[in-house]
């Protein structure tokens, strides 16, 4: 177990992070192919493999109102994409764009009834990992980028009426990574749900266990998968949403123990990497490897449920469950 979880873990190293504070789409997307766009004439039509595709037209839209698609090309108008759940919104692409827990909250719940728990909670130190710095000055620079504590945001709320205890991970802090403070918030958010028999929504987006604290990190798979199998034990209905991208510890732990797993179309849904995968087994992938609608045929995905139609999901699973 060990080994596989270093190589993943290794990836998701925060140092690549956009400078952009705010959750901007495009800050989270991968970074974008070299300037010079204009040596390629001819644009390679891949809708949905958003992923390094280049857009040699980019520039020329001015930042702010509009933007263009990193799947489809298309100009959006930013307002309307926001309005849109930050999905395209262009019929034929609608891609999910990646967003904050903060957005993730407002989006799910009723409006004004999230009510957000453990947020004192912080990280400690105790292995001193410095890799290019020092991980408490890492964890502050991030602290200060998002304005945020840690990466996830628990708490309970009500969606469509019915009460929930909601955790929701945060790309945009350290990659949605899993620290001590990640497993400890999500465990009690379980042991939270377990006492007051609420349903359990956990919305995953992380790339896997947190490096900076080892072990540590890798523990929290056995602790939020032990207190998930006492929920379980109490009668408790969890679902997890699995988004683009869940991978790593998280894949291996808590976002693949759901009662129901649901994920939004088009999420990279893994342990190890692609790349990672195709260089050690040295063959070519299948189409769509590792892709929410992929898992959904092999199995690991009960349903792929587009955003905008995940409120009304999750209300329905709910009453389906007797909750
Ligand atoms: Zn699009």
């Amino acid at each position: 177990m060990t080994k596989p979880a270093t190589t993943t873990d290794a990836s998701p190293a925060p140092k690549r992070r956009a400078p952009k504070e705010s959750v901007d789409p495009q800050s989270l997307a991968p970074p974008a192919p070299e300037a010079n766009g204009m040596e390629t004439p001819t644009k390679p039509k891949a809708p949905r493999s958003w992923p390094d595709e280049p857009d040699p037209r980019r520039k020329k839209v001015p930042e702010g109102l509009w933007m263009r698609c990193v799947a489809c090309g298309e100009t959006l108008y930013r307002k309307a994409l926001e309005d849109n759940l930050h999905v395209c919104t262009n019929k034929e692409c609608q891609h999910h764009y990646r967003i904050g827990a903060a957005q993730r909250v407002e989006q799910l719940c009723d409006p004004d009834t999230f009510e957000p728990m453990d947020e004192h909670l912080s990280t400690g130190d105790p292995l001193h990992f410095t890799d290019l710095k020092p991980y408490p000055d890492r964890l502050k620079a991030e602290q200060q980028r998002t304005g945020r504590s840690e990466a996830i945001l628990t708490g309970s709320g009500y969606i469509q009426g019915r009460r929930v205890v909601l955790a929701v991970l945060d790309l945009t802090f350290m990659m949605g990574s899993m620290g001590s403070v990640v497993g400890e918030k999500v465990t009690r958010a379980i042991e939270r749900a377990t006492e007051q028999d609420w349903p359990l929504i956990i919305v995953s987006s992380s790339g896997g266990a947190r490096m900076q604290e080892s072990t540590l990190s890798l523990m929290q798979m056995a602790k939020t998968s032990a207190a998930l199998a006492q929920f379980d034990d109490a009668g408790g209905l969890y679902i997890s949403v699995l988004t683009d991208p869940t991978t790593g510890g998280v894949t291996a732990s808590f976002a693949m123990l759901g009662d129901i797993i649901l994920a939004e179309p088009g999420a990279l849904i893994g342990f190890a990497g692609p790349r990672v995968i195709q260089q050690t087994i040295r063959q070519d992938l299948p189409d769509g490897f590792q892709r929410a609608e992929f898992l959904k045929k092999t199995g690991f995905v009960d349903r792929v449920v587009p955003r905008g139609e995940l409120r009304r999901e999750i209300s329905r699973i709910i009453d389906y469950g007797g909750k």
